[in-house]
């Protein structure tokens, strides 16, 4: 049975992982905690979580990771919108360690609820406690104003473009990685320099759930 380790080792011979920071810290935080009984959570794939809703695979968490590692130091703030199953929020947590600051939102409460669970039986599960690690329920596009601004912004579904509050709730210096579109996404990297000037390039091509209303992902009439 493959393991953690492997999917790691498999990260990195295929050049999905460049550095040992980004292994280290995916090599602290299990996937096989987050991912639901019955499935496979060492392959490079992404595998349902309910409510219209996954975890990315495990290349697209290496690909952003190495795109937020210097802006994930030791005292940053981070926000994962989008959180999902608190994966990348735990892995950031571990990151900025105990004075630094880790926020998730999330906007399905039972995702939220789900994810604190999952983060518990973690190894972030002490900066659950001390609160450098939390984990919200709220539109991620409004971002979490109370820990602003942030070093790193990291959004986890597809917005059709990119929200004004995360553009302001970002640091001069800081980074936010997000996949921006409808049908077609691409993986933006905006860069906000240190007079408040922002820069946007395309990383990649990406395939991501969308960023929208409660009704909207459950399929619902609002
Ligand atoms: N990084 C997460 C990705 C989960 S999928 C992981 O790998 O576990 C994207 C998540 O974004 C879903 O859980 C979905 O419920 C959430 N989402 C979509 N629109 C949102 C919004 N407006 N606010 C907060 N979360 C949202």
């Amino acid at each position: 049975m493959p393991c953690n380790k492997d999917l790691i080792r498999s990260l990195q011979k295929n050049g999905r992982i460049t550095t040992p920071k980004v292994a280290e810290a995916m090599d602290q935080i299990d996937r096989g905690i987050f991912v639901p009984e019955g499935e496979s959570p060492y392959m490079d794939y992404p595998v349902p979580i309910g409510y219209n809703a996954t975890i990315s695979a495990p290349h697209m968490h290496a690909i952003c990771l190495e795109l937020l590692k210097d802006h994930l130091q030791p005292g940053n703030h981070v926000l994962d919108v989008g959180a999902g199953t608190g994966y990348l929020t735990a892995i950031f947590a571990l990151m900025v360690g105990e004075s630094g600051r880790s926020v998730g939102v999330e906007h399905i409460p039972e995702l939220t609820a789900k994810a604190i669970e999952n983060v518990q039986k973690s190894k972030a599960a002490c900066l659950l406690d001390t609160g450098s690690l939390s984990l919200q329920t709220g539109d991620g596009r409004e971002g979490f104003p109370e820990h602003a601004p942030y070093d790193a912004i990291h959004v986890g579904a597809a917005a059709p473009s990119i929200p004004v509050a995360l553009i302001d709730q970002l640091k001069p210096g800081g980074r936010m990685v997000i996949p921006v579109g409808q049908l077609f996404q691409d993986l933006i990297v905006l860069d906000k320099d240190s007079k408040g000037d922002v820069k946007k390039s395309e990383y990649t091509s990406v395939r991501y759930v969308p960023l929208t209303d409660r009704q909207s992902q459950l399929g619902k009439a609002s």
